[in-house]
């Protein structure tokens, strides 16, 4: 049977939702073997007995903390030549992009990067294009190391049994660091924005007044996005742009007010399972790719919808 492995993804010693993801996927092609690469590795053992995973491999040797991603590509190069996987399953983000490309060159193996879908025949897919290509490509060269965008997949979540063993491995610190320095991200209580189930967004349309859309965005237990003509405004912090020259989501739902649909914004969103617009204009292109439109005032509209989320909620 196939093995994969899928590099646990975490913040602040939790498992995110991605780890789960990635070991749904890796269940399409055959048995699943999470690999971990942290400082916080006691902390999430137990976490990932909830998801789809038949083995834990911890790395254990070095200091994960200290050395970030050259150390983790180091670690999981040593864990690929022994096991020889039939795939490695990293997370989309910029850490797991950056871990994956250094995995690739230590395994002289092909990559792909930001997969929307894998098939049993780790047949990848990919959104290009601002969503106007579809492209499915495989890996032809060593083990496919590939990487799949958040919220591509319902995770499978139950309790699983999974073996587990510790796994030394060395590392002499002599990669130079890409990512000189890593801002935190400004948290708030809502979720992050790539990972988000569901995302509202604001656009110019809002004319500054972020209420409604955050209010929403609160009902529904939601991220806020903002486009690129109110984060410019300077009405939301460039942060949580959505587009291509901001962060591209894919959530269950995204809920685009008083954004016009311009091919930029787009771009970020399109892949999105389920979007609905409101806007007062009735040619806005954002129509064009909504599954569900409302014509109208987003401060008329919002707040109706968020007053109906609450009731519902009792
Ligand atoms: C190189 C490049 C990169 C770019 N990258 C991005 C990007 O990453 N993300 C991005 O978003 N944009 C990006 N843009 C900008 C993009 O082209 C658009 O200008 C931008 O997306 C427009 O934002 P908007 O839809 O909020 O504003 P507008 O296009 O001005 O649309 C506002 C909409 O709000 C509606 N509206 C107004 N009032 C209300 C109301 N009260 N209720 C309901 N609806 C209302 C209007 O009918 C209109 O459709 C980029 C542009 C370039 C050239």
């Amino acid at each position: 049977m196939s093995e994969v492995i899928i590099l646990v993804d975490s913040v602040a010693g939790k498992v995110s939702k991605a780890t789960a993801e990635l070991a749904t996927f890796g269940k399409k092609v055959g048995s699943v073997t999470a690999v971990i690469c942290s400082s916080d590795s006691a902390a999430l053992l137990p976490q990932l007995s909830t998801m789809a995973i038949d083995k834990v491999i911890t790395c254990t040797g070095v200091d994960f903390e200290k050395h970030s991603t050259g150390a983790t590509a180091a670690a999981l190069a040593e864990v690929v030549n022994s096991i020889k996987p039939s795939a490695v399953l990293i997370a989309s983000t910029a850490r797991g992009k950056e871990i994956a490309g250094r995995l690739a060159v230590r395994c002289e193996s092909g990559i792909i990067t930001d997969a929307i879908d894998l098939d049993a025949d780790l047949i990848t897919t990919q959104s290009v294009f601002g969503g106007s290509t579809t492209v499915h490509s495989s890996v032809t060269h060593g083990t496919p190391i590939i990487t799949i965008r958040g919220n591509s997949i319902e995770a499978i979540v139950g309790s699983s049994t999974p073996t587990h063993e510790d796994f030394p491995v060395s590392y002499d610190g002599a990669d130079k660091a890409v990512v000189s320095s890593l801002a935190p991200a400004v948290k708030g209580g809502r979720p992050e924005l790539t990972e988000a189930s569901i995302i509202v967004s604001g656009g110019k349309g809002t004319d500054g007044n972020f209420a409604p859309v955050e209010s929403l965005a609160d009902a529904l237990g939601a991220a806020v996005g903002a486009s690129r003509a109110a984060t410019d405004a300077g009405w939301y912090p460039h942060s949580f742009q959505v587009g291509q020259t901001g962060k591209t989501v894919s959530p269950q739902l995204y809920i685009a007010a008083g954004i016009s649909g311009a091919i930029q914004h787009r771009a970020g969103m399109q892949t999105s399972k389920t979007i609905v617009a409101v806007n007062k204009d009735a040619d806005a292109p954002i129509f064009d790719v909504a599954d569900f439109g409302v014509i109208g005032d987003l401060f008329a509209v919002l707040p109706q919808v968020t007053e109906a989320v609450t009731a519902k909620k009792g």
